[in-house]
């Protein structure tokens, strides 16, 4: 891909462990050392609210970030002050790469739970009232909605992975629409305004959320390319990427989530709420005269079954497994992923491992720009807990290993089961998928517990994001985060 670009990530400073927040007011985080309603996502994510003082430009925190928790904890220090009103009235403008000061771009840290979705609810709630912070509560549960709702439909991430090779083979075989990819991936299509994101994309790892939302459409009702490709290509080039967040996106942008709900990009849209950066191009210029005037009913490649909601069977809470940890699990190693770097059981393991990071597409590999983030974030877990635990004189491995590796050390060690956070569905959990009957063959057994927010939260994703949306005063209160 010809815009790519690698960023050494610098080192990152290790701090103390992810503690499990507690209610307030103890609140529990781990400060860091330096200091510095009707809802439908039409309503969060467009911006028709932007006003000229959109154009001052608060900082943008250090890019690209260390992957660290005490890094992303310093970010959600500095950001906390802008989550109240200033988020509500600037959070749709995007103001051009390496600018966007008026989000949080804490999306890398709570993709892997380098922090979590608590701790930023409790910390923004300990300066803004709910309603002055409203608008980005809700976006933090954005997140959870479609977590939840992926989780119930646990056939759609496996099949789409399933039909990717052959939708890329397609879209190769027809001319027209191979040049067109080519283009839309190489930053050379006939819109010049849309080849700028893309080379933010490929270079920083990160687009704004109005951006995705633009491009997604131009990707789809303008250049007429497949979702499926364009959420591959998004996902192997955020650092935040998600499978559901991002697969959810792209098919709601689609109008496959919501039926009759599609997303367009429009000229006077994007004119309004990326003024900053459009530097006075006209629309020729920018190829905003290009873009489709209308969207159109996309056909539905996945089956019914894979878009069925599933019965869950929600893990049962932490507290009720404590009891019997050691009599019934015997020695038991905490395995470290991806998908949450804080989370620690509440009974002492044995061992400390943790797995490498997973391939996030079928068809490509992942940018080198996401590589050394997630690298870099599993790093500082291991390290963390690592420091937490030696002293203790337990045995930890040195560094994350790949599936041969880890069963071999949970032998060498004489682990009989293994621990982890809930690995909600993507290819982690694939992966451990079939990790687990590789460790039963050895008599290992392997459990995944999951976060009281998850077990909260999650089950009333089964519908529309207005069914979980109206429950956020009754989540937060249960979490003693209301006032
Ligand atoms: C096509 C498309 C693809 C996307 N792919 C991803 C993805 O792979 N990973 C990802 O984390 N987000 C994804 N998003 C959602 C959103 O764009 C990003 O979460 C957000 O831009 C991250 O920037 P921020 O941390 O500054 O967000 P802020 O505006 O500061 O929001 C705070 C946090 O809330 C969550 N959040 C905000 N908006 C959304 C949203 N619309 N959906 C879900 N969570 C949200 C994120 O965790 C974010 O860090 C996608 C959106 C679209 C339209």
């Amino acid at each position: 891909m010809g815009a790519e670009m690698s960023y050494l990530i610098r080192h990152s400073i290790s701090t103390k462990i992810g503690q499990r927040v507690r209610p307030p007011p103890s609140v529990g985080i781990v400060r860091p050392k330096t200091q510095e309603q009707g809802i439908n996502m039409q309503q969060m994510a467009l911006g028709n609210d932007a006003t000229p003082t959109d154009w001052c430009e608060p900082a943008q925190p250090a890019w690209p970030p260390q992957a660290s928790r005490a890094q992303g904890l310093e970010q959600l220090e500095a950001f906390i002050s802008k989550a109240g009103r200033a988020y509500q009235t600037h959070r749709n403008t995007d103001l051009g790469s390496w600018r966007h000061g008026h989000v949080s771009l804490l999306s890398p840290y709570l993709r892997h739970r380098l922090i979590n979705e608590t701790e930023v609810l409790s910390q923004v709630l300990a300066e803004h009232s709910q309603s002055e912070a409203f608008k980005f509560i809700q976006e933090v549960f954005w997140r959870s909605y479609w977590k939840g709702w992926l989780e119930q439909r646990s056939l759609l991430w496996p099949e789409y992975q399933q039909q990717l090779p052959g939708i890329l083979q397609r879209a190769t075989q027809n001319r027209r629409q191979s040049d067109d990819y080519n283009a839309a991936v190489n930053a050379a299509t006939h819109i010049p305004l849309f080849n700028e994101w893309c080379e933010e994309l490929v270079g920083s790892g990160y687009l704004h959320n109005h951006a995705r939302m633009w491009f997604a459409s131009i990707w789809i009702f303008t250049l007429k390319l497949p979702w499926q490709l364009g959420a591959d290509f998004f996902v192997r080039h955020l650092m935040d990427g998600d499978p559901a967040s991002n697969t959810l996106g792209w098919r709601w942008v689609a109008g496959l989530h919501t039926a009759g709900k599609s997303y367009l990009a429009t000229a006077k849209n994007i004119r309004t709420c990326a003024q900053a950066r459009l530097q006075g191009r006209n629309d020729q210029e920018l190829g905003l005269n290009k873009l489709a005037t209308s969207t159109f009913n996309l056909p539905e490649h996945l089956s019914a079954k894979a878009l069925q909601k599933t019965e869950i069977r929600w893990p049962a809470p932490e507290s009720a497994d404590a009891a019997g940890y050691r009599a019934n699990h015997g020695r038991t190693a905490l395995l470290l992923t991806e998908e949450d770097l804080t989370w620690m059981p509440s009974q002492q393991p044995q061992g400390i491992v943790a797995l490498s990071a997973s391939p996030r597409s079928v068809i490509a590999s992942s940018s080198e720009v996401v590589s050394h983030f997630t690298d870099s974030a599993i790093d500082d877990g291991l390290r963390r807990f690592t420091d937490h635990y030696t002293a203790q004189g337990l045995p930890c491995a040195e560094t994350a290993l790949d599936d041969e590796a880890l069963i071999h050390w949970l032998e060498e060690q004489r682990m009989d089961a293994m621990v982890c956070a809930y690995v909600p569905m993507g290819p982690t959990r694939l992966r451990l998928r079939a990790l687990r009957g590789q460790l039963a063959c050895k008599g290992i057994s392997m459990r995944m517990q999951m976060r009281d927010y998850d077990r909260l939260v999650w089950p009333h994703a089964s519908r529309g994001f207005f069914q979980l949306g109206k429950r956020i005063p009754e989540f937060l209160d249960i979490m003693r985060l209301s006032a």
